[in-house]
């Protein structure tokens, strides 16, 4: 099926469903438009950024009738865009929506052209993660030429900076919002979920360590003091930690926490005994978990287990797990108007951020993460039908 890349013009009539057309046409507008995170821009990343797409979303929030639109630059000309949709109740309902996405370098074909073919939307973006916001765009629109309006109080946060450079818009969102009062009861962060509310997902912080040893000729290693081999013995320390996190029995479905040596590097030739060595540590963390107590017991193990002096020169102290109990009544309303399952997710996200800021969150989208930051990424058409389904039904519109 292949159909015009401009959104029906047509008025549906008052109440009819939203057409798969409607829907696909919005996602693929929205593809077209390039917002390759700045970090992952090369020679085909086009318009580099998220600046344009926050610009046409800001035009669009205007359109469909929001009582409030707002851009504010968050990083260096990158601004997270946002609209409000005042609703008759109290209960505020929050979707965030990164708008950058991955690079484009490796893609097959145009990675902007939004093509919509075989039952799909094709194209960088189209899973991760523009189809939650062209689907939301298609049910306003849909709600506005109906002549209604969300019930709740609805606010779309089109956020930059998810996919590289530490989630710099969850951030400056969570500031905007705090700074006006507002506190969510209902967050959704868009991701591709398949339309499962993912209830939870680890945590992290991060070292990066410099071992300082003592140069000396090769010849007479006694004289100086050897930083790989130092480092050697700090790497069996933290193996047999993950190991022993592996042994704990989990307390939630997230799963055990873990430790990765992920980068070494040491040495200088092979006639000199090496004086540092640099290694970058990464610990997964779970519920339960405090990222401060886990960051600063990582360093007091490196200290101590290390032979030669350390050197801490990067300690991100990160965040702690997102964790919303499966239980959860927005956990289960989500999962019982998509026909799926509480699940947890092997990934992070913008929840990071939010922790103890919304009353209930979920991370939830239509499509699947298998199709993200590949050579060919697309959503399946049916999948926006699923989630405007259950946007409608969480917005009191059907
Ligand atoms: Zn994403």
């Amino acid at each position: 099926m292949t159909v015009a890349n401009e959104p029906v013009a047509n008025q549906p009539a008052a109440h009819e469903h939203l057409t798969t057309e409607h829907l696909a046409s919005w996602v693929s507008r929205l593809v077209q438009i390039p917002s390759v995170n700045p970090l992952h821009a090369g020679p085909r990343a086009g318009v580099v950024g998220e600046t344009r797409l926050a610009e046409m979303l800001a035009e669009q929030f205007r359109r469909l009738g929001a009582d409030l639109v707002d851009t504010v630059e968050v990083f260096e000309g990158r601004p997270n865009v946002y609209g409000i949709w005042e609703g008759t109740e109290d209960r505020w309902c929050v979707l965030d929506v990164h708008t950058d996405t991955v690079t484009v370098e490796h893609c097959e074909g145009d990675p902007f052209d939004g093509r919509i073919a075989d039952g799909r939307v094709y194209g960088r973006g189209s899973v991760d993660t523009k189809a939650s916001m062209g689907v939301m765009l298609a049910v306003l629109e849909q709600a506005r030429n109906d002549g209604r309006r969300p019930a709740p109080n609805l606010l779309v946060v089109g956020s930059i900076s998810e996919e590289a450079g530490g989630l710099l818009g969850a951030i400056g969102f969570r500031e905007w919002a705090t700074a006006r009062g507002l506190e969510p009861d209902e967050v959704i962060v868009a991701e591709p979920t398949m339309c499962a509310p993912i209830h939870g997902h680890k945590g992290g912080v991060s070292l990066d360590i410099v071992v300082r040893g003592l140069a000396a000729h090769s010849a007479q290693p006694h004289l100086g003091r050897n930083a790989v081999v130092a480092a050697a013995k700090l790497i069996m320390a933290l193996d047999a930690e993950h190991h022993r996190l592996q042994a704990l029995t989990p307390t939630t479905a997230v799963g055990n926490g873990t430790l990765t040596v992920s980068v070494i590097n040491g040495g200088t030739g092979g006639n000199v005994v090496p004086d540092s060595c640099t290694l970058s540590v990464g610990r997964r963390i779970v519920p339960g978990e405090d990222n401060e107590t886990v960051a600063n017991e990582l360093i007091e193990l490196v200290e101590r287990a290390c032979p030669l002096p350390v050197e801490i020169t990067r300690a991100y102290m990160g965040s702690p797990a997102f964790y919303q109990p499966p239980e959860s009544p927005f956990v289960q309303q989500l999962a019982a108007w998509a026909g799926t399952r509480p699940e947890v997710a092997p990934y992070g996200t913008n929840a990071l951020r939010y922790d103890g800021f919304a009353k209930q969150m979920v991370v939830f989208g239509p499509g699947s993460i298998d199709n993200a930051h590949t050579a060919v990424e697309y959503v399946e058409l049916s999948e926006l039908e699923r989630c405007a389904a259950v946007y409608r039904r969480w917005l009191g519109l059907d």
